[in-house]
Formats: structure tokens, C-alpha cells, sequence
């Protein structure tokens, strides 16, 4: 996507806002059940360069594995980003960002978990979750 481009988001209350720099133009979509049970449906994941996350004092990070850790506001309750802590890497909930809402799908990861009405029409590449868990673990993680 466009150099120098800053998408803007907020959760729903607007205590917590998050701006990121080049954003990827294409979201990953996760069918995962924990996701499921987080966000109500899929976790759909925006990253960017440089995130600057305003509201702090509201903010809840919860442990949600040994491997990660999700946080929401305390205020309204949306989800806000996921962190893979073996890598600290960071995604924000794509639907904090009305710029993100035109993005396409990057790719779908856990597709076997998906819920029955939880079908994302498209030809993106899908993922079960052998499938991402064989490649974390040829790129050096370990999962419990
Ligand atoms: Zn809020
Ligand atoms: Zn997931």
C-alpha cells in the first residue's frame, strides 16, 4: 500500500485510539475458537508500522495462552490487538479502523475451526490449523 500512509482507529467508546503507519492493504483472518469466543465471530488482523496507542490507563492485556496475550478496553470492552509473544509481534483489531473496512482478505488461518456460519466467501489462501502450527514450528516456536 501507499508509503506515508496513517490509518486512525478507536474502540467503541473512543477512550482508546490507535494509529498505524503503512498499512498492510490485506487483513488475516483467524477461525481459531479462542478468537471465536473473544470477538464473537473472527478475529480479523490489521498490522502497520510504528503503532501509537493513546488511552493507556484503560487498557486491559489479558494472558491468553502461553504464547499470547489479547487486549481489550475496559471501558467498552472491544477488542484491541493480539501479541504473539515470541516475537512481541503486535495486530490490532481490523475493525477499530473505518480505512480497514476496504481491505481485502490476506488470508484466513484455523479455517477447520471456523463456525458453520462463519463462511468468508473468496479465493484467499486458508490455513487449517496443523497447517500453521507445522509452519510456527519449522520457523522455530514451540507450543505447549
Ligand atoms: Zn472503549
Ligand atoms: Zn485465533
Amino acid at each position: 500500500m501507499s508509503a506515508g500512509e496513517r490509518i486512525e482507529g478507536h474502540c467503541l467508546c473512543g477512550a482508546v485510539t490507535i494509529t498505524l503507519d503503512d498499512p498492510k492493504p490485506e487483513v488475516e483472518i483467524c477461525q481459531c475458537a479462542m478468537c471465536r469466543r473473544w470477538g464473537g465471530a473472527f478475529y480479523a488482523a490489521q498490522t502497520g508500522a510504528n503503532p501509537k496507542v493513546s488511552g493507556e490507563d484503560l487498557i486491559t492485556v489479558y494472558r491468553s495462552s502461553e504464547w499470547a496475550e489479547r487486549a481489550f478496553c475496559s471501558h467498552c470492552g472491544s477488542g484491541l490487538w493480539f501479541r504473539f509473544l515470541p516475537t512481541g509481534n503486535r495486530s490490532f483489531s481490523a475493525g477499530l479502523f473505518d480505512a480497514a473496512a476496504a481491505h481485502g482478505i490476506e488470508k484466513e488461518i484455523f479455517s477447520d475451526e471456523r463456525a458453520e456460519w462463519c463462511r468468508l466467501e473468496g479465493d484467499h489462501p486458508r490455513q487449517t490449523a496443523d497447517e500453521v502450527i507445522a509452519e510456527a514450528k519449522a520457523a522455530g516456536f514451540s507450543f505447549g
